[in-house]
């Protein structure tokens, strides 16, 4: 059985896909999801969720897997894969994800609550022609410093995406830069709306206690200290110290762990 994934975005069939192990980033756009909508060229596939990174073209041909996309910043984070065709401006969506932050992480710890906060705004000010090189390299200087201070998965990878976009399509920054973005200027669909849609209360992250093995490897990872247990008996996650930050789901090998969504 294959992890089950959100695909979302410029594709033509987008909706909940399960992938296998070794399905390509190209299998997964035009096997599971019916290929590019409306016949566009693909320019960027977004794996994570806001803690996750930016794919280009010439990655595509790798399989999704953990270590494989590890080197560029993407992990499986929320599950959802977010395509992107030929006429989205990366310094919009990029300003997407950051907002999503806002949503998406706990604000337990004040590097990651305030640091994406104002990236946010910095983002906000680019989108709008109002930043200038020495904002821009100062939103990316900001971005290292929430990697290196953010107490969890989540947090420090927030501004992966950001620091992706910037390398790849550097054009799209400076022309915002610059003060006038033909992509902007000629997008009229809806923005791209990050994450799965579920409130960040109404998330739950549990272990199966049929399919753990008890092998604390989940427990040794957790920075939140929610998990404990017995080695060989099923372990348990306390929901009021967990931060949701993914880790565990990625790490256990029984596939025990998941994300549930509880009444709201
Ligand atoms: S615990 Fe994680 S998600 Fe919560 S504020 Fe800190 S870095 Fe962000
Ligand atoms: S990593 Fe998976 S199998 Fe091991 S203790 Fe945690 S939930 Fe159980
Ligand atoms: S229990 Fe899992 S999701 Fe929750 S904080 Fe620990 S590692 Fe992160």
């Amino acid at each position: 059985m294959g992890k089950t994934y959100i695909l979302k975005g410029d594709v033509a069939r987008p909706g909940r896909i399960e992938v296998e192990k070794g399905t390509t980033l190209r299998q997964i756009i035009d096997d599971l999801g019916g290929g590019m909508a409306n016949g566009k060229a693909f320019k960027a596939m977004q794996i994570g969720g806001p803690s996750g990174g930016l794919i280009t073209e010439d990655q595509l041909d790798l399989p999704l897997d953990a270590k494989a996309l590890a080197p560029y910043g993407c992990r499986r984070g929320d599950g959802v894969i977010t395509v992107l065709d030929e006429d989205r401006c990366m310094v919009d969506v990029v300003y997407s994800f950051l907002r999503a932050t806002q949503a998406d992480f706990c604000g337990k710890c004040i590097s990651c609550r305030e640091g994406t906060k104002r990236m946010a705004e910095l983002m906000g000010e680019l989108v709008e022609y109002k930043a200038d090189d020495a904002a821009t390299g100062m939103l990316l200087e900001l971005g290292e410093v929430v990697h290196m201070t953010a107490f969890c998965a989540l947090g420090k990878g927030s501004a992966t995406t950001l620091e992706t976009a910037a390398a790849a399509f550097p054009d799209d920054f400076q022309n915002h830069i610059e003060g006038r973005c033909p992509l902007c200027e000629k997008e009229t669909r809806l923005p791209i709306a990050p994450g799965d849609g579920i409130p960040y209360d109404r998330k739950r992250i549990v272990i199966d206690p049929d399919k753990c093995k008890g092998c604390s490897r989940c427990a040794r990872s957790c920075h939140a200290e929610a998990i404990s247990g017995e080695l060989k008996s099923p372990f348990k996650i306390d929901p009021d110290k967990c931060v949701k930050c993914y880790t565990c789901i990625e790490l256990c090998a029984f596939g025990a762990i998941e994300e549930v969504t509880i009444d709201g």
